[in-house]
C-alpha cells in the first residue's frame, strides 16, 4: 500500500522521442539534466535511448559520470562546469564538455593531458542570451586557441553552440537575431579552420517550432517529458508524470474553522476535511496555498490554507471522501484531473519547476 507516489510513465518518453525524432533530420539529444526534470535521470535517459535519441545532455560533470556509470555509452554533453573540478575523469569516460572562455579552454586541455586523451570539445557562443557561451568579442581569440590545441592534438572539436532566450516565445525577435549571430559564429569559425561535425542551438521549443535552427542536432529537455514549451500548445506530447496521495484522515467541522497554519482559510459552512500527506518537503510549492488544484472524489477543488513541510487540507463540503482516496494533483489530465501547467499557472511558474520539484527523495518514484 503506497501513502504518495509519483508515476513515471515510460512509453509516454518513448512516445514523445519518436514524436521529437519524426521532426527533424538532425540528431537529437535528449535532455536529463536535473533527474531528469524530475523523472529520473537514468529511466528517463534509458527510454529515450529506446526511442532513438542519439545523444544525452546534462549539466554538471556528475550528472555525466552517473550516466557512464550507470554504463550508459551513447554520446553525453555536460556544460556547466565550474573551475577546478576533476575534468580528466570526464575525459577518461568520453563525455563531450563545453567551454566558453580561455580559462575553461586550459581546465579542458590540462585534463585531457592528465588523462592522457583528446578532449571531445564543444565551444558555446553566446548568441543573446548572456549565460553561458562567449561574447562576440570573445569568439574569435577562443576559436584561435581551440583551433591551436586541436592541432597539438589535445582537442577534438566536436560542436560549436548556443542556447535560446526566448524560443517558448515563437515569433519573437530575438529568435531570428540568434540564429543569425549563430550563423555569423559559424562562419568566424570556419575561418579560424574550425568545422565541427555538430551545429546545436534549438531546445524543445525550437525542435518543435523552428527547423531552420536545427542544424546538426536539437536539444530537447522539457518535451521530452511530455510537457509543451509554448503556452497554449501541446504539439501531441504526452505528460510523463502524474503525483497523487491517499487521504489520510477526514473529519466534520464547523463553518468557520480556520484551516492550518495561520488560518489563512475559513470554513464557510459546515464542511468535511480531507488531510492529504503531501508537503513543499515531497515537491508541493507552498505557493500553492490556497490555488494548487488537486482531484478528490471525481471533482477538482483547491488546496484549503497554507501547505505545510508534509501535508495540506482540502474543503470537501458535503461530497463522500474518507481516508484512503486517491488524491491527484496532476496527471495526463486525461481523467478531468488537473496537469503539470494548470499547476504551473495556479502557482506562477513554469511547468518545468513542478515537475522537476516532485522529483524529490521522500516520494517514491514509481515506473509503468
Ligand atoms: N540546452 C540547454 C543548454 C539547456 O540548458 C536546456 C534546458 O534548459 C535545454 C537545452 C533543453 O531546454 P528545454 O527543456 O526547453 O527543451
Amino acid at each position: 500500500m503506497w501513502q504518495a507516489e509519483v508515476r513515471v510513465d515510460l512509453d509516454a518518453i518513448r512516445a514523445n522521442v519518436t514524436r521529437l525524432r519524426s521532426g527533424t533530420s538532425a540528431e537529437l539529444m535528449a535532455v536529463v539534466k536535473g533527474d531528469g526534470y524530475g523523472h529520473g535521470m537514468l529511466p528517463a535517459a534509458r527510454a529515450a535511448l529506446d526511442a532513438g535519441a542519439d545523444w544525452l545532455g546534462v549539466c554538471t560533470l556528475d550528472e555525466a559520470l552517473t550516466l557512464r556509470r550507470a554504463g550508459v555509452t551513447a554520446p553525453v554533453l555536460a556544460w556547466l562546469l565550474a573551475p577546478g573540478l576533476p575534468l580528466h575523469e570526464g575525459v577518461a569516460a568520453d563525455v563531450d564538455l563545453s567551454a566558453a572562455s580561455l580559462d575553461q579552454l586550459a581546465e579542458l586541455v590540462a585534463a585531457g593531458r592528465q588523462a592522457g586523451k583528446r578532449v571531445r570539445l564543444h565551444l558555446k557562443l553566446d548568441t543573446g542570451l548572456a549565460r553561458g557561451g562567449a561574447t562576440a568579442a570573445d569568439w574569435p581569440a577562443l576559436l584561435d586557441a581551440a583551433a591551436k590545441a586541436q592541432a597539438d592534438d589535445l582537442v577534438e572539436v566536436v560542436g560549436v553552440w548556443s542556447h535560446f532566450a526566448y524560443a517558448d516565445a515563437p515569433g519573437h525577435p530575438t529568435i531570428d537575431r540568434q540564429i543569425a549571430v549563430f550563423t555569423e559564429g559559424l562562419e568566424v569559425a570556419e575561418r579560424a579552420g574550425i568545422r565541427p561535425r555538430y551545429r546545436h542551438l534549438a531546445n524543445s521549443a525550437a525542435t518543435l517550432t523552428r527547423p531552420d535552427a536545427h542544424f546538426d542536432l536539437v536539444r530537447p529537455g522539457i518535451a521530452v517529458y511530455g510537457l509543451s514549451p509554448v503556452a497554449g500548445e501541446t504539439f501531441g506530447l504526452r505528460p510523463a508524470m502524474s503525483a497523487r496521495a491517499r487521504v489520510m484522515l477526514t473529519k466534520r467541522v464547523p463553518m468557520g474553522t480556520g484551516v492550518s497554519y495561520g488560518h489563512t482559510y475559513l470554513t464557510e459552512r459546515e464542511t468535511t476535511l480531507a488531510v492529504v500527506p503531501l508537503g513543499y518537503a515531497d515537491g508541493v510549492p507552498r505557493d500553492a496555498s490556497n490555488v494548487g488544484p488537486v482531484r478528490l472524489a471525481g471533482r477538482n477543488r483547491t488546496i484549503a490554507g497554507r501547505v505545510c513541510m508534509d501535508q495540506f487540507v482540502l474543503d470537501c463540503g458535503d461530497d463522500p471522501v474518507a481516508a484512503g482516496d486517491v488524491a491527484t494533483l496532476f496527471g495526463s489530465g486525461a481523467d478531468g484531473e488537473p496537469t503539470a501547467d494548470d499547476w504551473a499557472e495556479a502557482v506562477g511558474t513554469i511547468n518545468y519547476e513542478i515537475v522537476t520539484r516532485f522529483g524529490g527523495v521522500r516520494v517514491p518514484r514509481v515506473y509503468d
